[in-house]
């Protein structure tokens, strides 16, 4: 069936609603908006029914993957199942109606919620504090080296440089740059680890900060990461932990214990939210207690003779919970009120439900479930770090490409066998990149089919690369000019073809 545009099933005349008709008196139109506001003739708009409408926006979006409906192993993502009662607790009326200017005395809930999760986000890694304001992991990484900054500064000299590791998510040297600093790019060792000689030469006193992701996007350890701690902290410099990854460390290992001073989180991966349409996700921000005085205003704070939760309430009863904004040494505001609350409540309910040996099992699940990718997958396809990977796997399809079909064209051929695509050609560092994410919630069987299908398609190429290089064949899109699809919309095309 062709799927017409929405402007396709456009008849002139058809209306999604009818009102009733007016009698009362009527005025002209340029009489209530002045003439050169007015459009010189009518919207260029679709006219169709609510109908015509409902099923042609909904049939479009089964059009999409998504985690609901599809295995979906983007690595760096951490595209897991999202638990629906996550969603109910955030449209619950007393968090979902509130609004941001009601007095914190008519909000303490949400407070309370907001504050119990700073709380746990501290226990899960290991720091003292923490900001729920950023709005994603790379806003986040904003506001941490805006801390690293004011922190140096107040020391008498904001230093002039970060290190960042050549494995690392583009958003960290851009953060970086934009906070100002000028970025030292280290290279990784041939066993997916820093190159540690490389990080020590490029160590000296100008070096606000280090930032490493670990388990770092190779999906491996940094083993040597208290010798990097010890080493940094020696020449003054702050460490910068980049949380995307911390599905695969819940409960088995925490950033402050390894001497890290400022991390984000991306609750958007780890605590499960729906995110990868471009929805709200959040980047709370976690530093050390040396760091705490600089966090962005206001800060939640509990009032000490606010008496215990279920203690009979005085007669001027005082609100528990209240906004600090007296924070001299604060770098600000990075976001307009308390952050985006509605993700933070789906983090608390997240964490609240699996308890601490739940997150435990998350990570072992998510660890397990990426190195059996990779034991069933490795004699196929190169597997560049041979080591015991953690949640991820990044193998290469160089041996394929050479056959003629690389990782584009494995990633659009998956999409045949309904699944999402892995991430490739990231990170850099590997050639033909394959980032596989399994996560803790896919099944064995699954994982089965996945790794079925990933060897049919690496014998698919040895018999016909050529094939393998037009998928993928049952989508109802073929192959598109990605980078022209996404930036050169065409929203007439139905029109003019017509
Ligand atoms: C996703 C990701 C980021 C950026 O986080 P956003 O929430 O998408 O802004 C940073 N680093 C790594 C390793 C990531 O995977």
């Amino acid at each position: 069936m062709k799927d017409l545009l929405i402007f396709e099933r456009s008849v002139p005349g058809h209306r999604g609603y009818a009102l009733p008709v007016y009698d009362g008196p009527k005025k002209k139109l340029v009489e209530m908006v002045p003439q050169e506001l007015l459009r010189e003739r009518g919207a260029d708009l679709p006219e169709v029914s609510e109908v015509d409408v409902v099923r042609h926006y909904t049939r479009l979006s089964q059009l999409n993957f998504s985690v609901d409906t599809h295995f979906y192993p983007l690595g760096s993502c951490t595209m897991k199942y999202n638990p629906k009662v996550n969603d109910q607790m955030a449209s619950l009326a007393g968090f979902a109606n509130l609004h941001p200017y009601q007095p914190a005395s008519t909000t303490q809930g949400m407070l309370q919620l907001l504050a119990e999760l700073e709380q746990m986000l501290c226990a899960i890694t290991g720091m003292d504090a923490f900001t729920l304001q950023p709005a994603a992991g790379a806003h986040g990484e904003l506001t941490g080296l805006l801390l690293v900054r004011a922190y140096h500064t107040q020391r008498g000299n904001p230093r002039k440089k970060v290190i960042v590791p050549d494995s690392a998510h583009g958003t960290n040297p851009s953060s970086a740059r934009m906070a100002g600093y000028e970025v030292v790019t280290i290279p990784s060792a041939a066993n997916g680890e820093v190159d540690f000689e490389a990080f020590r030469a490029a160590l000296d006193d100008q070096v606000a900060a280090v930032m490493l992701t670990n388990p770092s996007t190779h999906g491996i350890f940094e083993t040597r990461i208290l010798d990097i701690a010890r080493l940094a902290h020696e020449k003054g410099a702050l460490l910068y932990y980049d949380g995307a990854n911390l599905n695969a460390l819940l409960g088995l290992a925490r950033p402050g214990d390894m001497g890290f001073d400022v991390v984000h989180l991306n609750p958007h991966k780890t605590f499960s939210t729906p995110h990868g349409g471009g929805g709200p996700g959040a980047g709370p921000v976690g530093v050390k207690g040396a760091l705490a005085p600089y966090l962005p205003a206001p800060r939640i704070v509990k009032h000490v003779n606010a008496g215990a939760a279920n203690a009979p309430r005085p007669a001027h009863h005082e609100p528990a919970f209240a906004l600090d904004y007296d924070r001299p040494l604060s770098i600000g505001r990075m976001r307009t009120f308390y952050g985006n609350v509605g993700i933070l409540v789906r983090a608390h309910t997240y964490i609240r439900a699996h308890g601490a040996e739940g997150l435990r099992r998350v990570s072992r699940g998510a660890i397990i479930n990426a190195n059996y990718v990779k034991a069933k997958l490795r004699d196929l396809y190169d597997d560049p770090f041979p080591q015991p990977c953690m949640h991820e796997v990044v193998l290469s399809a160089r041996r394929q490409k050479k056959q003629g079909a690389g990782a584009r064209d494995i990633a659009k051929r998956l999409l045949d066998f309904g699944f999402h695509a892995p991430t490739v050609y990231f990170p850099l560092t590997v050639p033909e990149a394959l980032m596989i994410e399994p996560t803790e919630t896919e099944s064995q069987r699954t994982l089965d089919r996945f790794i079925a299908v990933m060897r049919q398609i690496a014998e698919e190429i040895e018999r016909d690369a050529a094939m393998l290089r037009r998928a993928p064949f049952t989508m109802p899109v073929k192959r598109v000019d990605e980078v022209k699809a996404a930036r050169d919309l065409d929203v007439n095309y139905g029109k003019r073809n017509a």
